[in-house]
This record gives structure tokens, C-alpha cells and sequence, in this order.
């Protein structure tokens, strides 16, 4: 009996612990395990004097796929788009949602121009695939826009970092959206 309910205390945990580090709907890492990473990440840059990047992106038009297709498409294409980046960045990176229809990816050892090239090619990649209703944004597609900043040459902080990768993924929704800054 004892075993028994060790065992299933262990399930309960590990379940527990599933939940504390997962966004809900989509099931990537969220806000706190990014944080978490992030600390962890530049703890081991700032001791091995090593590089890496941040990039923070943002559905395009947003409210008007929601208004136009309801708030469950909504969140249909948000889980697509999870299940895509998750796809495509590398086992070492980690993806988290950052909140409502932003995200973002912690790129171990890479640099600027790396990181530039990396969200290049999601912002190519998501603007070429064929999410349900895509004819109907704006731009004729489901797009993103990206901000990208670089460990050290960016910011030496986690807050600093974040808030360079915003400002610049601000400067890509000025220039039109479907941009990487
Ligand atoms: P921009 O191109 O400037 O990013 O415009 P936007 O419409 O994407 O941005 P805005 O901030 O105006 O609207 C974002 C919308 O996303 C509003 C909010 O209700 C919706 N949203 C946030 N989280 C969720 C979610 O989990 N599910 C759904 N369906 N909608 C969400
Ligand atoms: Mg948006």
C-alpha cells in the first residue's frame, strides 16, 4: 500500500511540476521556465565569456484573425505556430510563449548574425505556411515580426536584453510587419 502511494504521489508531482514550467494552451515552456533559462544562460555566458541570443516575435495582426475567425481559431493558430517553432529551432534552444500571441527563443552560442539569419528564416517559413484562413490577414498571410538581441553586445542583463529584442521587434511592426529587426 505504501508503495502504492509513494508512486502515485510521485505522478502528482511530476505532474505538478509539468504545469508549473508549461503554458496551458500551447504547451510550450512559459513565462517563468523562460526566465528561468534565460538566468541560467547568461549566468554560463558571463562565466565562459561565451555568446548567445534572444529573439522575441509577434503575430502580425493578431486581433484581426481573432475578429474575423473567432477566438478559438485564435487560439488554434497559436498552438499551429508552437508546434512549428518547436519544430524548427534546435534541441539546445529553448521556445516559450511570453504571453498572448508573443514568443520567444533563447539561442545558446549564437551570435548576431546567426540569430539574424535564424529569424530570417522563421519569418520566411511562417509567412509561407498555410494556416487555415491565411488569405483573410492583411497582408494575405499569417505573418510574424522580430526583434533580436545578442549577449554581450546588446545588453549584459536579462531585462536589458528583452527590452533591446522589443524595441527592435517595435521598429519591425513601424517598417510594415513581416520584418526582422
Ligand atoms: P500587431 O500587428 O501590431 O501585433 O497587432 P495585433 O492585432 O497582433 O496586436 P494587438 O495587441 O492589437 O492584439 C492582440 C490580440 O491577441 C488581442 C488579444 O485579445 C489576442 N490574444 C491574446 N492572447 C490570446 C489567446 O491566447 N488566444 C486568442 N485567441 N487571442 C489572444
Ligand atoms: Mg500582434
Amino acid at each position: 500500500k505504501l508503495k502504492s502511494s509513494n508512486l502515485e504521489l510521485e505522478l502528482v508531482n511530476r505532474l505538478l511540476q509539468e504545469l508549473a514550467v508549461r503554458d496551458g494552451l500551447t504547451g510550450l515552456h512559459n513565462h517563468r521556465h523562460f526566465q528561468e533559462f534565460l538566468a541560467i544562460e547568461l549566468a554560463r555566458a558571463q562565466r565562459y565569456e561565451r555568446v548567445f541570443s534572444v529573439v522575441i516575435l509577434d503575430v502580425d495582426f493578431f486581433k484581426h484573425y481573432n475578429d474575423t475567425q473567432g477566438h478559438l481559431e485564435g487560439d488554434r493558430l497559436l498552438c499551429v505556430l508552437a508546434q512549428l517553432l518547436k519544430e524548427w529551432v534546435r534541441k539546445s534552444d529553448v521556445v516559450a510563449r511570453y504571453g498572448g500571441e508573443k514568443f520567444v527563443a533563447v539561442l545558446p552560442e549564437t551570435t548576431r548574425e546567426g540569430a539574424l539569419a535564424f529569424a530570417e528564416s522563421l519569418r520566411q517559413r511562417i509567412a509561407d505556411y498555410a494556416f487555415p484562413h491565411r488569405e483573410t490577414q492583411p497582408l494575405g498571410s499569417v505573418t510574424v515580426s522580430l526583434g533580436v538581441a545578442t549577449y554581450p553586445e546588446n545588453g549584459i542583463n536579462g531585462p536589458a536584453l528583452i527590452n533591446f529584442a522589443d524595441q527592435a521587434l517595435y521598429r519591425a511592426k513601424r517598417q510594415g510587419r513581416n520584418v526582422v529587426c
